[in-house]
């Protein structure tokens, strides 16, 4: 079944590698960090260096034709997040941030701040990223926020569904429940949130935030389909430049959302890029880049579980080969159980293989609990995958 999704789009993806250059002028490297940041393909470079070479100004400021161009490319920019986000709302809006973690750090201060009073609380699940973390136990840390409280809210994978148990979520909700940040596909587990199972537990009222640095460039997100209040995205992890990332806010709950904290010059060529990127990513085909990341990493998953040595995070016990919670989105944390995760990431190092290999931003994480991450997007082969699946074989045949 995987293999019969890598067959059909070997062709059309075999195309589009071709368009990243790093990939082409590094054919031995196997760039399997994906999650951290990805590649950039030749047409979003191109976009950039076109900016800055016909028509670079500034934003919003002068009259001649190359400020009024960039003030326009911005615009269109904003519209092109908006169709990306399958946004089909009027009064939502759109703000240009640094990255998923200033843009998370924005919603909490520039707006959910002045909505809260004391008694207030906020749901956030165990184990998230720093980055939706950290802002939200900063207010509550916040002496003149004292009375606030976060709730944070132990949602495992299920080892029978491969999806989350959401089944503590409904027991944290109260009557003083005014905001839910989720983390729409997990940086370390790889699982989505199903966001349609957080909205029936908080109800029709209380803001969702969702984290979708995994998702958004990954495969479609349909803010039309999910009923959250608020996407926050980066850049770099969507083919685009580093430095730039988006707040995309309905504004149906609440005030309207309005960054507060960088309101001089915007990053211009990030916000090129990142238009660039949203085209690219359309043209490629959205869908079919998920349909071929969760193959890859099912072919990951699948060769894994043959290796009982080999622990993936998110899964309670080993993997088996008949294990049904194989499914992951583009990414699979693991670790093996006698060999270091740092060292397997040094032996991946040495045969070209870059993966991450550490405590992936997660809180009290130390050395003894690292894990290996794989992480792949369009660019990646089945040729890379089982070079990975080669080198944790053979460690565990020197281990045993
Ligand atoms: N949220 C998730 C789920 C992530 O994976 C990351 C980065 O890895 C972030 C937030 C932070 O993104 P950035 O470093 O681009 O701000």
């Amino acid at each position: 079944m995987t293999d019969d999704v890598l067959d059909r789009l070997a062709d059309w993806q075999a195309g589009l590698r071709a368009q990243f250059p790093i990939l082409t002028r590094n054919p031995d490297v196997a760039y399997l960090d994906s999650a951290a940041t990805t590649q950039k393909p030749a047409a979003v470079l191109d976009a950039v260096t076109d900016f800055l070479t016909t028509g670079n100004a500034n934003v919003g400021r002068g009259s001649y034709p190359w400020a009024t161009a960039t003030t326009s490319r911005i615009e269109r920019a904003r519209d092109r997040v908006r169709i990306a986000l399958g946004d089909t709302t009027t009064g939502s809006s759109v703000e240009f941030v640094g990255g998923t973690s200033h843009g998370l750090r924005a919603v909490a201060q520039d707006w959910l701040a002045d909505q809260l009073l004391d008694g207030d609380e906020i749901i956030v699940p165990f184990g998230d990223h720093e980055a939706n973390l950290r802002p939200w136990l900063d207010m509550r840390d916040d002496l003149a926020r004292g009375g606030i409280r976060v709730r944070i809210v132990a949602m495992p994978v299920d080892p029978a569904s491969g999806d989350y148990d959401h089944r503590a979520l409904p027991s944290v909700v109260t009557d003083r429940t005014r905001f839910v940040a989720v983390t729409h596909v997990h940086h370390v587990f790889g699982v989505d949130m199903n966001v349609h199972r957080v909205r029936e537990a908080v109800g029709p009222d209380v803001p969702i935030c969702l984290d979708a640095a995994q998702s958004v460039g990954h495969r479609p997100v349909s803010v039309a389909d999910l009923d959250v209040d608020f996407v926050v995205f980066s850049g770099h992890k969507m083919l685009a430049l580093p430095g730039i990332g988006a707040v995309w806010a309905r504004n149906r709950r609440g005030p309207r959302f309005a960054l507060r904290g960088w309101e001089g010059t915007p990053n211009t060529a990030g916000i090129v890029s990142m238009a660039a990127a949203f085209d690219w990513l359309d043209a490629a085909g959205t869908a079919e880049i998920g349909a071929w990341t969760s193959a890859l990493t099912l072919r990951l998953t699948d060769g894994l579980a043959e290796l009982p040595g080999v622990q993936v995070l998110g899964c309670q016990d080993s993997l088996t080969a008949e294990s049904t919670v194989q499914r992951r989105e583009a990414l699979v944390t693991f670790r093996h159980r006698a060999v270091r995760s740092d060292d397997l990431g040094f032996v991946l190092a040495d045969e070209g293989i870059m993966v991450r290999a550490d405590g992936h931003c997660q809180a009290g994480r130390d050395s003894d609990d690292h894990a290996v991450r794989v992480s792949v997007h369009v660019y990646n082969t089945p040729g890379e995958i089982d070079r990975v699946l080669e080198v944790v074989r053979r460690c565990e045949g020197m281990s045993s």
